[in-house]
């Protein structure tokens, strides 16, 4: 039997339209997505002002969450880490991770951060995500629904695109669900940033029509072959292109881009490194976000050491660089990203 639609699928309209097709009121259509979307009731049964008989048609014909919590872990730190398994129509079911990181000052509200795909097709040596390759995009629904599961665990105030998955290789789902994080969940513009590897044409595409959330793009080396090494899908890319597209990103949009660098121990983090990149961002608008590497079981990299990332952060800024360090959160609960899914898998 086929899937019936998710009311997370639906946009405003077709909400109205469906729930007059299963027989409820126009209305109905504000008072379900206010109730999910707005104020988090995740069960029709919690919507009181609906009357018996029109919430147990809704939860049977018109779904709110589709996924399964497989697994749950928290650090000592306050993150959550959330397993969440999605039924599939006649296939494998999916597996995908979101991570619920609480601020340190508990009155701003946690970061969510959200998967966009089942897998990776980008294949970083050093990430987690892509070691099984890509099984499928996650859709519209399935996004959303991460957004309702995290902030059930507490209030967001902010949310990275840095699961699971490429964001610009599933760009029409994401870009739908973002609408409604945005317009109904309410988590403004300026507090979503989509990390990507940098695809200059899907970028100058996206950067036209302002899609009105920060960018992030994973650069990782200044050098070209060293890039197509850390970074497969981009081998043919120059990382001229990728800092051009940036530009372009910045013109369209006015908004800055955050480069982030995973430091791998001793292979990129060289004085050389830090000069030939600082060169390469000269007279550009922008920050470095250096990420020391979080261990993937079976890897040949090596965590940097943390005088040895403050170093190179030290190095970027005195050649004219704004360069933050973002430390790992959640690290004891089954460390990096991606890891939860592959243990899982395995
Ligand atoms: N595919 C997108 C978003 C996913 S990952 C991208 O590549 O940008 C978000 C960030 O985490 C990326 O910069 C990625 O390179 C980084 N990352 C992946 N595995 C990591 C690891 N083991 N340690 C530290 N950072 C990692």
């Amino acid at each position: 039997m086929p899937l019936k639609p998710s009311l997370l699928e639906l946009t405003p309209d077709e909400t109205r339209e469906r729930v007059m097709e299963l027989g409820g009121k126009a209305f109905h259509a504000k008072v379900i997505r206010t109730a999910v979307l707005n104020k988090g009731i995740l069960d029709y049964q919690g919507i009181t002002s609906l009357s018996k008989g029109v919430r147990e048609m809704l939860a049977e014909e018109m779904p709110i969450l589709r996924g399964r919590e497989v697994d749950r872990s928290l650090a000592k730190d306050g993150t959550t880490k959330l397993l969440i398994e999605f039924p599939v129509e006649g296939g494998k079911n999916a597996l995908i991770e979101t991570v619920h990181i609480p601020s340190h000052d508990e009155a701003k509200g946690a970061t969510l951060c959200v998967s966009t795909q089942v897998g990776c097709p980008v294949a970083c040596p050093f990430c987690a995500s892509g070691r099984l390759g890509l099984e499928r995009n996650l859709s519209k629904a399935e996004i959303i629904e991460q957004y309702l599961r995290g902030r059930d665990i507490g209030r967001l105030s902010r949310s990275v695109v840095m699961g699971i998955g490429e964001p610009l290789l599933n760009l029409q789902n994401l870009t739908g669900a973002l609408k409604v994080v945005r317009e109904e969940i309410g988590i403004g513009a300026r507090k979503i940033t989509v990390s990507t590897v940098g695809f200059p044409d899907r970028l100058a595409k996206l950067g036209k029509t302002n899609p009105g959330f920060q960018l992030a793009i994973s650069l990782h080396t200044p050098f070209d072959d060293q890039r197509a090494i850390l970074v497969p899908a981009m081998a043919k890319v120059p990382v001229a292109d990728v800092l051009c597209a940036g530009d372009l990103w910045f013109k369209d949009t006015g908004r800055q881009i955050t480069y982030e660098y995973v430091v791998l121990g001793g292979l990129n983090d060289s004085r050389e490194h830090s000069e030939r990149l600082a060169a390469r961002l000269r007279g550009r608008r922008c920050t470095v976000n250096l990420i020391p590497y979080n261990p993937v079981e079976g890897d040949r990299f090596q965590r940097p050491s943390r005088d040895d990332v403050e170093e190179f952060a030290e190095e970027l800024r005195e050649a004219g660089v704004v360069t933050t360090i973002r430390w790992s959160r959640g690290l004891d609960s089954d460390a990096a990203c991606g890891q939860l899914r592959l243990h899982a898998a395995q």
